[in-house]
């Protein structure tokens, strides 16, 4: 009887989803690059104002602990774009310039699963996942790209002379063309924007897929003569005031052509803030490390979803989120089938519409510097294992100005923290709870047997390779 009424209850669920959705909505995911979960007011942030993050959180979802995949840049975007732990796609580490790896074809990504749904695709900003053409946007269902195949500190340009200048060397694309070698970085945030308001005016009429990804406030950090000397948090500060501005544009563009409630916005951040800027880097609010490291600093980031309509208003959740969950997400709600190869992330469906979902209570997530499996959290608990931490900044030697800082050596044994209470990871309580540390054990030697780990020699079954010229 029990599984009849559960079954009956699950059959309406579904039929009012269909309902609310008459058609399959438009999803805008915008992607800042080194933005510090304590970098937002709604957030915690007091030095810069984002008024426009405030109030879509006021009119969303905010989640208190989301997770990207990496604490640097390419592995994070290979997860987002194919549900998966980059490990498992052979994106370990940060894609170089003239890299021979990149996005294998045989992956589908989430612009392509949505293009053969009938979404136009569309990508203005950082890619990230190979500059060869091979490796091209245009390549993986996006019908538009405009933008930097790589970071804005690596390019084309790699002369000496020229870096001397303070220039990075990038070059900004159009499909698969440079039409800019050293483009004014200050004008970046701005031009992505207003591509992206042109997207959606010219879109209005038919479903789409718009992949925003500032290349701010990632080193060099520019704003724009309007946004410049402008909050309290120097020019750091004048960056975000930029995005804030700009994620108010592409909302009020949403608003503006009549299609706010069918239209699913999600603003997030790559990686954690890289601490060894000093001043040009970003903040981890109370979380310990940043962009490099696995503490939570470097991989919990801020993350909003607004969807008037479905998402009720001012909700906060505290469900370990990642940012894998969100293709099967828009997988589900775009009537997409999944990609044929194994993925790792979790419809969130029930969870935006307020409903329980068990299986995201009981979701581990494993914390990955390339191919070494570094901690496991399950619950409030995080298991870190003995490791030497390479990218720790050193204290007395924190860059200023645009000037890097020094990175240092640490090294760190096993260690059990309680992250609810103890988001600083300061107080290691293994000896207390010898039966949590062997829950998560297991739970690690479950991604071991099926992602590797390096840091134990184990292989793993379900990896895949990364592209290569
Ligand atoms: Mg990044």
């Amino acid at each position: 009887m029990r599984a009849f009424c559960l079954a009956i209850a699950w059959l309406l669920a579904e039929a009012s989803l269909a309902q609310s959705l008459d058609r399959a909505p438009n999803f805008i995911v915008i992607l800042a690059d080194d933005l510090g979960i304590g970098d937002i007011g709604v957030y915690g942030a007091t030095s810069q104002k984002t008024p426009r993050l405030d109030r879509m959180a006021a009119e969303g979802l905010r989640f208190t602990d989301f997770y990207v995949s990496s604490p640097v840049c390419s592995p994070s975007r290979a997860a987002l774009l194919t549900g998966c732990y980059p490990v498992r796609v052979g994106i370990t580490g940060v894609v170089p310039y003239r890299s021979k790896i990149g996005i294998h074809s045989d992956e589908t990504l989430l612009p392509e699963m949505l293009k053969n749904r009938g979404y136009r695709t569309a990508l203005f900003g950082k890619w990230h996942l190979g500059d060869h053409e091979s490796f091209s946007p245009l390549r993986h269902g996006f019908d538009e790209f405009f933008g930097t195949p790589a970071s804005n500190d690596m390019g084309p340009d790699m002369d000496l002379e020229v870096r001397r200048q303070g220039k990075a060397g990038i070059g900004l694309r159009e499909g698969d063309e440079t039409i800019e070698l050293h483009p004014d970085q200050s004008l970046l945030t701005r031009r992505y924007t207003e591509r992206a308001v042109r997207f959606i005016e010219s879109n209005r009429d038919r479903p789409f897929f718009l992949y925003l990804a500032y290349n701010m406030p990632h080193t060099p950090i520019f704003a724009s003569d309007r946004f410049r000397s402008r909050s309290s948090g120097g020019l750091y500060g004048d960056v975000l005031e930029e995005i804030d501005d700009s994620v108010g544009q592409v909302l009020d563009a949403v608003k503006r052509v009549g299609i706010d409630e069918r239209t699913l916005a999600v603003f997030t951040s790559d990686n954690g803030p890289w601490l060894i800027f000093g001043d040009h880097g970003g903040s981890p609010g109370r979380l310990r490390g940043g962009k490099k490291q696995t503490f939570d600093g470097g991989v919990r980031v801020p993350a909003i979803i607004r969807w008037p309509g479905v998402i009720a208003a001012g909700r906060v959740s505290s469900k370990i989120v990642t940012v894998f969950d969100l293709l099967p997400t828009f997988a589900r709600l775009a009537d997409a089938p999944l990609p044929q190869r194994a993925i790792d992330g979790i419809d969130l469906t029930r969870l935006l519409r307020g409903e329980a979902n068990p299986s995201l209570s009981r979701r581990p997530f494993f914390y990955y510097w390339n191919n070494e499996l570094r901690a496991v959290r399950s619950g409030r608990w995080k298991l870190q294992f003995p490791h030497v931490d390479h990218q720790a900044p050193d204290p007395a030697a924190i860059g200023f100005g645009g000037k890097r800082g020094k990175v240092t050596d640490v090294e760190h044994s096993l260690a059990l923290y309680d992250v609810e209470q103890d988001p600083g990871e300061s107080k290691n309580v293994a000896a207390e709870h010898p039966s949590v540390v062997g829950r998560l054990e297991r739970l690690a030697d479950q991604a071991r047997s099926e992602l590797g780990d390096s840091l134990t020699g184990a292989a793993g079954a379900g990896l895949r390779p990364a592209g290569r010229i």
